[in-house]
């Protein structure tokens, strides 16, 4: 079962770089910078109370990164663990707020890892798109100053959709409807996330349908507990990211149960890493957990990735051929 799932070929959505920055690594880039040994390296991976604590040591450990060089190295580390775990499409998440308020160029950042992906790309895979995330606990106004930083890179196709994440607490989804509506006339992909177990879940769910109009929700198994939510996200074919390790390590579960749940209600739900380094596994490895935990067959893994394949921002025709993959694979 484990080899099949490392051959899987498998669409990574949920994934943000800087949450693949091991400890070795950050270790590395301070001590390249001088900016002193990240506090909190010894807590990974490991198990943090909540959201807030799991943050804390995410933007303490980046402050090694510096340079454009920096952030084509962390993108090429993740690129290249991404193809042993059987990754041939991503699309992938980057916080520029969280470098640029420390004083280092969005240039830097996005030439880094662009550059990366394009020498992954031309190396075999895998292939790769970028998403920009708005931190939901900066103002509104840095989200602006930051989605009119990033236009250059957009009408360059370096950056294909926005997202939200960080502390989700007092921050809801309608805080930034504005800026995600200018976003998708700039020619913008929308996603958002819905952490597990917040306050106001539902409502936050339903703000990102009917406020926002996103065409993904990054987490969002809380929509379980509103049955019409649930039919809509069905309906709508809106596919919510799932992230089984993270759950494990920030609230004692994999949430497993609720995948196989939306699975036998027709919800696109798929299976992905979020932050790795500190959660303790990649994509493989989370499809390897939720197995584990449920009992899946090889016929349920082949349509958690085939899911992903779905709701990925890829053309139908694409689209098309890696569901052909998976079925070849799965021998469906
Ligand atoms: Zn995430």
């Amino acid at each position: 079962m484990d080899d099949f799932i490392r051959r899987l070929p498998k669409c990574e959505l949920h994934l943000h770089l800087e949450g693949t920055l091991e400890p070795a690594m950050a270790s590395a880039f301070a001590g390249r910078h001088g900016t002193g040994e990240p506090d909190l390296l010894e807590a990974r991976p490991g198990t943090f109370s909540g959201l807030s604590d799991f943050l804390a040591a995410y933007y303490a450990a980046m402050k090694g990164l510096q340079t454009e060089a920096d952030f084509y190295e962390l993108t090429s580390a993740y690129l290249e663990t991404a193809r042993h775990q059987g990754v041939v499409y991503a699309e992938l998440f980057f916080d520029p707020q969280a470098h640029t308020a420390r004083g280092v160029g969005f240039d830097a950042v996005v030439s880094g890892i662009h550059r990366a992906q394009q020498d992954a790309r031309d190396r075999g895979g895998p292939d790769t798109a970028l998403i920009m995330c708005f931190l939901r606990d900066e103002p509104v106004s840095s989200a602006v100053e930051t989605l009119a930083q990033s236009l250059p890179y957009r009408a360059r196709g370096w950056i294909l959709g926005v997202g939200l994440d960080s502390d989700e607490r007092g921050n809801p989804p309608e805080k930034f409807a504005g800026v995600f509506a200018d976003a998708r006339a700039a020619g913008y992909r929308l996603t958002m996330h819905c952490d597990p177990r917040q306050d106001d879940s539902l409502a936050h769910l339903w703000q990102c349908l009917d406020l926002v109009g996103v065409e993904r929700i990054d987490h969002g198994l809380e929509c379980l507990a509103d049955t019409r939510l649930t039919e809509e996200i069905a309906r709508r074919r809106i596919g919510l990211t799932a992230c089984p390790l993270s759950n494990l390590r920030l609230y004692g579960t994999l949430m497993a149960d609720a995948v196989t749940e939306l699975l036998a209600r027709g919800v696109l739900v798929s299976l992905h890493s979020d932050d790795p380094a500190y959660f303790g596994g990649y994509i493989a490895d989370n499809f390897e957990a939720v197995q584990e935990a449920s009992g899946l067959t090889r016929s349920d893994l082949a349509r958690l990735a085939k899911n992903a394949f779905s709701a990925s921002w890829l053309t139908a025709g694409r689209t098309r051929s890696y569901l052909a993959a998976v079925d070849e694979h799965s021998g469906a």
